[in-house]
């Protein structure tokens, strides 16, 4: 693992073979990259922050750090929540915010070529304009970024019908660790040849290969939205039909789940008139044209129904439609206007949601604590938030009895630790009883292969 710290003969090193880059070294700016969302994790403060501009400056860069032994942070908009993006002590941070130009939108392939980072609500504005959609959608869109989305392989609101960022990724520009530049694919939909290196970057959260551009899939717009909401007397039932919902052969583009704690923050935050008293919410949106649409929602209507729903109400208008869906987006900043609070992303099979929901209870009342879960239940991703007391002196060691608890039920349920913000920093510990000792030594060997001298995030993933 590189160990080396930023010094003044790096420094001038830099500035000597890439005058053009932006380096940040005093310590104000430095420590505004130090952490990303998840402030309750120890970190670093970076040595110094690049902000490249093109390609070639973050193979030199790249380059530099290898003979100077320095660990390179890679780092987009610094959202994450599994500390990916957290600063190392001593350590360069590449931030790649300035790297932050769509480069083509390419109407007759369907897709558009774009640096890393932009952020996804730009993307989607200016490919909408086109009459074109891109599909993944983090409730964090307008703030996260495409090389983030990336090294994070990205999930949000509409994956239970479009999937997580990597299946809208065609196409990679890496630097490796040696400072090789690469593409991994292009605008070919059908390309099998050799391994794919796109799915193995996607995903591997800055520790195989900085992404300088991608070319990523689009589809036509979609009509706008309708959306049904349903009012459920217990979370089991409510589970339930999340489930019935599946199995009746509805694939809607949003299947979202809020229990009573995140519906009575919300409906506070934007005074929207939910029904405070329903164990639970489940909001199901559609995006097919006219009357197809009526149809997907009466049929999720039914299921809600059968499952034990008590109360039903479906948007009146496109603009109500978005207010919903925006009002979810939003549904841990509701939840941070109670407390301090830390978000969970366990996943379990869509059937085993029930269980997961009772588990999270149980784990609440075993240790005291509120927890509001709200989440991507047509994907079995839930994210349970715990909430503290502002300066509860207990707050760490509470955090962290409770997550060991919810990653365990996860893994009893035969779920995951992290459905889509990344094992990071966070999780690490938790990796080899999830995916098994072999599989571990796997990666291990895939990392050694790819960055023998262990540049690019040290630490994180494994
Ligand atoms: C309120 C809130 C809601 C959220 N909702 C969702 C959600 O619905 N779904 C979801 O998936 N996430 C969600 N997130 C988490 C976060 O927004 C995502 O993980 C997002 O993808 C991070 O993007 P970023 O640009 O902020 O990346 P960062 O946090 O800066 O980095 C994330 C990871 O990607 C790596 N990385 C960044 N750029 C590059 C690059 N160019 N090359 C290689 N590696 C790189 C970093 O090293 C790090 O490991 C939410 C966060 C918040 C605060």
């Amino acid at each position: 693992m590189a160990n080396g710290i930023v010094t003044e003969a790096f420094i001038t090193a830099v500035r000597a073979r890439i005058p053009q880059v932006r380096l940040l070294t005093d310590p104000v700016d430095r420590a505004s990259y130090q952490r990303d969302e998840t402030t309750y994790l120890a970190s670093g403060l970076p040595g110094a922050v690049a902000l490249p501009s093109d390609t070639a400056q973050v193979a030199a860069l790249v380059r530099i750090c290898a003979e100077y032994d320095i660990p390179i942070v890679p780092r987009g908009a610094g959202s994450g929540l599994s500390g990916g993006a957290t600063g190392i002590e001593g350590a360069l941070t590449m931030a790649f915010t300035a790297m932050d130009r769509i480069l083509e939108i390419d109407r007759d392939n369907l897709c558009v070529v774009t640096q890393p980072g932009v952020i996804n609500a730009t993307l989607k504005a200016a490919v909408a304009g086109h009459g074109l959609f891109y599909a993944p959608d983090p409730a964090s869109f307008e703030t996260c970024s495409i090389g983030g989305n990336l090294g994070t392989n990205a999930g949000g609101l509409c994956c239970v019908k479009y999937g997580q960022t990597r299946e809208s990724v065609l196409g990679l520009e890496v630097v490796m660790a040696d400072g090789t530049v690469l593409r991994t694919g292009g605008k070919n939909i059908k390309d099998v040849a050799g391994y794919s290196l796109t799915h193995l970057i996607v995903g591997s959260q800055g520790t195989l290969a900085l992404i300088t551009e991608a070319t990523l899939r689009l589809r036509p717009a979609p009509p706008p939205r309708s959306t049904l909401l349903a009012f459920f007397p217990s979370l089991e039932a409510a589970g339930k039909a999340v489930a019935a919902i599946a199995t009746a052969g509805v694939s809607p583009v949003t299947l979202e789940l809020m229990d009573q704690l995140v519906i009575r923050a919300v409906d506070d935050m934007h005074g929207l008139g939910l029904d405070r008293e329903a164990a639970a919410m489940l909001m199901v949106e559609s995006d097919l044209p006219g009357s197809a649409a009526d149809d997907e929602l009466t049929r999720a209507e039914d299921a809600c129904t059968a499952s034990g729903a008590t109360f039903t109400v479906r948007s009146q208008s496109p603009a109500e439609a978005d207010l919903l869906r925006e009002a979810r987006r939003a549904a841990h900043w509701a939840l941070e206007r109670i407390g301090e609070v830390k978000m969970e992303d366990v996943g379990v099979p869509r059937s085993r949601v029930p269980d997961m929901l009772r588990a999270v209870q149980e784990i609440a009342a075993k240790h005291e604590v509120r927890i509001g879960t709200f989440g991507h239940a047509g994907d079995g991703n839930l994210h349970p938030d715990l909430i503290l007391e502002r300066g509860d002196p207990r707050a760490a060691e509470i955090t962290r009895a409770v997550q060991q608890d919810l990653y365990r039920a996860a893994l009893d349920l035969g779920g995951t630790v992290t459905g889509e913000h990344g094992i990071g920093s966070a999780r690490t510990e938790w990796l080899e009883p999830q995916r098994g000792g072999d599989a571990v030594r796997v990666m291990r060997a895939i990392k050694t292969a790819l960055d023998p001298q262990g540049l690019l995030n040290p630490g994180r993933v494994l």
